[in-house]
Protein backbone atom coordinates (compact mmCIF):
# COMPACT_ATOMS: atom_id res chain seq x y z
CA UNK A 1 0.00 0.00 0.00
CA UNK A 2 1.20 3.37 -0.97
CA UNK A 3 0.37 6.70 0.97
CA UNK A 4 -1.37 7.72 -2.18
CA UNK A 5 -3.56 4.73 -1.12
CA UNK A 6 -4.61 6.69 2.02
CA UNK A 7 -3.53 9.81 1.48
CA UNK A 8 -6.83 11.33 3.51
CA UNK A 9 -5.46 9.44 6.49
CA UNK A 10 -2.50 10.86 6.78
CA UNK A 11 -0.89 14.29 7.81
CA UNK A 12 2.49 13.69 6.73
CA UNK A 13 4.85 11.34 5.16
CA UNK A 14 7.60 11.12 7.51
CA UNK A 15 10.22 8.55 5.45
CA UNK A 16 9.78 7.35 2.43
CA UNK A 17 10.37 3.90 1.22
CA UNK A 18 13.26 4.27 -0.22
CA UNK A 19 14.88 6.46 2.79
CA UNK A 20 13.78 3.65 4.96
CA UNK A 21 15.95 1.48 2.47
CA UNK A 22 19.02 3.65 2.68
CA UNK A 23 19.02 4.16 6.21
CA UNK A 24 18.77 0.05 6.32
CA UNK A 25 21.85 0.08 4.02
CA UNK A 26 23.89 2.30 6.40
CA UNK A 27 22.78 0.19 9.51
CA UNK A 28 23.52 -3.02 7.94
CA UNK A 29 27.30 -2.06 7.16
CA UNK A 30 27.49 -0.96 11.21
CA UNK A 31 26.15 -4.32 12.13
CA UNK A 32 28.68 -5.60 9.22
CA UNK A 33 31.88 -4.02 10.98
CA UNK A 34 30.98 -4.60 14.64
CA UNK A 35 30.06 -8.29 14.26
CA UNK A 36 32.74 -9.12 12.01
CA UNK A 37 33.92 -12.55 12.32
CA UNK A 38 31.37 -13.20 15.03
CA UNK A 39 27.74 -15.29 14.48
CA UNK A 40 24.91 -12.92 14.94
CA UNK A 41 21.74 -14.14 15.92
CA UNK A 42 18.78 -11.44 14.62
CA UNK A 43 15.57 -11.85 17.26
CA UNK A 44 12.92 -9.82 15.64
CA UNK A 45 10.00 -8.37 17.99
CA UNK A 46 6.78 -9.64 16.82
CA UNK A 47 4.38 -8.62 15.00
CA UNK A 48 5.63 -4.75 14.08
CA UNK A 49 9.43 -5.87 13.49
CA UNK A 50 8.50 -8.13 10.56
CA UNK A 51 9.33 -5.55 8.02
CA UNK A 52 12.84 -4.10 9.46
CA UNK A 53 13.77 -7.69 9.81
CA UNK A 54 13.28 -8.92 6.39
CA UNK A 55 14.75 -5.56 4.87
CA UNK A 56 18.24 -5.25 7.25
CA UNK A 57 18.81 -8.76 6.99
CA UNK A 58 18.74 -8.69 3.24
CA UNK A 59 21.01 -5.57 3.18
CA UNK A 60 23.55 -7.91 5.37
CA UNK A 61 26.08 -9.17 3.15
CA UNK A 62 26.94 -11.98 5.56
CA UNK A 63 25.04 -15.26 7.18
CA UNK A 64 22.82 -14.37 9.89
CA UNK A 65 20.45 -16.48 11.96
CA UNK A 66 16.88 -15.29 12.45
CA UNK A 67 14.59 -15.93 15.31
CA UNK A 68 11.34 -13.93 16.98
CA UNK A 69 9.80 -13.52 20.11
CA UNK A 70 6.21 -12.19 20.75
CA UNK A 71 5.85 -10.36 24.01
CA UNK A 72 2.61 -8.34 25.04
CA UNK A 73 2.86 -5.17 27.09
CA UNK A 74 0.17 -4.36 29.88
CA UNK A 75 -0.32 -1.24 30.99
CA UNK A 76 -3.39 1.58 31.33
CA UNK A 77 -4.84 2.84 27.75
CA UNK A 78 -1.86 3.09 25.12
CA UNK A 79 0.83 3.13 27.15
CA UNK A 80 2.97 0.17 27.77
CA UNK A 81 3.53 -0.37 31.71
CA UNK A 82 6.87 -2.73 31.84
CA UNK A 83 5.13 -5.47 32.94
CA UNK A 84 5.37 -8.43 30.02
CA UNK A 85 4.09 -11.47 29.00
CA UNK A 86 6.10 -13.77 26.33
CA UNK A 87 3.40 -14.83 23.87
CA UNK A 88 5.98 -16.45 21.68
CA UNK A 89 10.05 -17.37 23.12
CA UNK A 90 12.63 -18.08 20.90
CA UNK A 91 13.14 -21.55 19.44
CA UNK A 92 16.72 -21.00 19.73
CA UNK A 93 19.08 -21.48 22.92
CA UNK A 94 21.35 -18.24 22.75
CA UNK A 95 23.56 -19.34 25.57
CA UNK A 96 26.92 -18.21 24.25
CA UNK A 97 25.65 -16.41 20.95
CA UNK A 98 25.85 -12.92 19.88
CA UNK A 99 22.39 -11.72 19.98
CA UNK A 100 20.64 -8.21 17.99
CA UNK A 101 17.24 -7.39 19.01
CA UNK A 102 15.58 -5.80 15.79
CA UNK A 103 12.53 -3.29 16.39
CA UNK A 104 10.69 -0.82 14.54
CA UNK A 105 10.19 1.47 17.21
CA UNK A 106 10.68 2.39 21.19
CA UNK A 107 8.70 4.85 22.57
CA UNK A 108 9.14 4.35 26.91
CA UNK A 109 11.42 1.90 26.14
CA UNK A 110 9.58 -0.41 28.75
CA UNK A 111 9.06 -3.51 26.80
CA UNK A 112 12.76 -3.53 25.43
CA UNK A 113 14.55 -2.94 28.77
CA UNK A 114 12.40 -6.50 29.97
CA UNK A 115 13.20 -7.86 27.16
CA UNK A 116 16.75 -7.77 27.11
CA UNK A 117 17.41 -8.43 30.96
CA UNK A 118 15.22 -11.96 29.94
CA UNK A 119 17.52 -12.25 27.54
CA UNK A 120 20.35 -11.50 29.30
CA UNK A 121 19.82 -13.92 31.82
CA UNK A 122 19.88 -16.73 29.51
CA UNK A 123 23.99 -16.38 29.12
CA UNK A 124 24.16 -15.27 25.16
CA UNK A 125 27.42 -13.96 24.57
CA UNK A 126 25.96 -10.20 24.47
CA UNK A 127 22.79 -8.85 23.49
CA UNK A 128 22.37 -5.63 21.46
CA UNK A 129 19.38 -3.53 20.36
CA UNK A 130 18.81 -2.45 16.63
CA UNK A 131 16.10 0.21 16.38
CA UNK A 132 14.36 2.17 13.33
CA UNK A 133 12.61 4.58 15.21
CA UNK A 134 12.86 5.99 18.80
CA UNK A 135 10.70 8.32 20.23
CA UNK A 136 12.01 10.92 23.23
CA UNK A 137 10.51 8.85 25.97
CA UNK A 138 12.91 6.14 25.27
CA UNK A 139 16.54 8.67 26.31
CA UNK A 140 14.41 8.69 29.50
CA UNK A 141 14.79 5.33 30.28
CA UNK A 142 17.84 3.49 31.54
CA UNK A 143 18.28 1.04 28.05
CA UNK A 144 21.38 0.90 26.10
CA UNK A 145 19.81 0.95 21.72
CA UNK A 146 23.75 0.74 20.17
CA UNK A 147 21.45 1.52 17.02
CA UNK A 148 18.87 3.92 15.84
CA UNK A 149 17.60 5.08 12.58
CA UNK A 150 16.10 7.88 13.60
CA UNK A 151 14.94 9.69 16.41
CA UNK A 152 11.50 11.22 15.82
CA UNK A 153 9.28 13.74 17.72
CA UNK A 154 6.84 12.18 20.32
CA UNK A 155 3.88 11.89 17.59
CA UNK A 156 2.08 8.49 16.71
CA UNK A 157 3.39 7.49 13.30
CA UNK A 158 2.26 3.85 11.11
CA UNK A 159 3.68 2.20 8.50
CA UNK A 160 6.15 -0.07 6.78
CA UNK A 161 5.49 -2.47 10.12
CA UNK A 162 3.91 0.13 12.67
CA UNK A 163 0.14 -0.22 13.03
CA UNK A 164 -2.88 1.39 14.48
CA UNK A 165 -5.20 -1.03 15.70
CA UNK A 166 -3.72 -3.59 13.19
CA UNK A 167 -3.93 -1.15 10.23
CA UNK A 168 -1.00 0.81 8.26
CA UNK A 169 1.70 -1.92 8.56
CA UNK A 170 1.63 -2.14 4.79
CA UNK A 171 2.06 0.67 4.58
CA UNK A 172 5.43 1.01 2.41
CA UNK A 173 6.48 4.48 3.93
CA UNK A 174 6.03 5.65 7.63
CA UNK A 175 3.95 8.37 7.74
CA UNK A 176 2.28 10.53 11.15
CA UNK A 177 -1.26 9.52 11.35
CA UNK A 178 -4.46 11.80 10.93
CA UNK A 179 -6.38 12.55 14.22
CA UNK A 180 -9.65 12.10 12.34
CA UNK A 181 -8.49 8.79 12.32
CA UNK A 182 -8.60 8.16 15.94
CA UNK A 183 -12.65 9.40 16.45
P1 LIG B 1 7.49 0.81 24.59
O1 LIG B 1 8.84 1.21 24.04
O2 LIG B 1 7.59 -0.23 25.67
O3 LIG B 1 6.69 2.00 25.02
O4 LIG B 1 6.62 0.12 23.45
C1 LIG B 1 6.94 0.21 22.12
C2 LIG B 1 5.82 -0.42 21.31
O5 LIG B 1 4.67 0.46 21.31
C3 LIG B 1 6.21 -0.60 19.86
O6 LIG B 1 6.78 -1.87 19.62
C4 LIG B 1 4.89 -0.41 19.15
O7 LIG B 1 4.20 -1.64 19.09
C5 LIG B 1 4.12 0.56 20.02
N1 LIG B 1 4.25 1.95 19.55
C6 LIG B 1 4.87 2.96 20.18
N2 LIG B 1 4.78 4.11 19.47
C7 LIG B 1 4.09 3.80 18.34
C8 LIG B 1 3.67 4.58 17.20
O8 LIG B 1 3.92 5.78 17.04
N3 LIG B 1 2.98 3.91 16.24
C9 LIG B 1 2.68 2.58 16.34
N4 LIG B 1 3.06 1.82 17.39
C10 LIG B 1 3.75 2.42 18.39
MG1 LIG C 1 7.19 -3.58 18.48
Amino acid sequence: MDAADVDGDLVEVLFTEEQIQQKLAALAMQIETDYAGKDVLLVGVLRGAVMVMADLSRALGRHVEMDWMAVSSYGSGTKSSGVVRILKDLDTDINGRHVLIVDEIIDTGLTLRWLTSNLASRNPASVEICTLLRKPEALRTTIDVKYVGWDIPNEFVVGYGLDYQERYRNLRDIATLSPSVYS
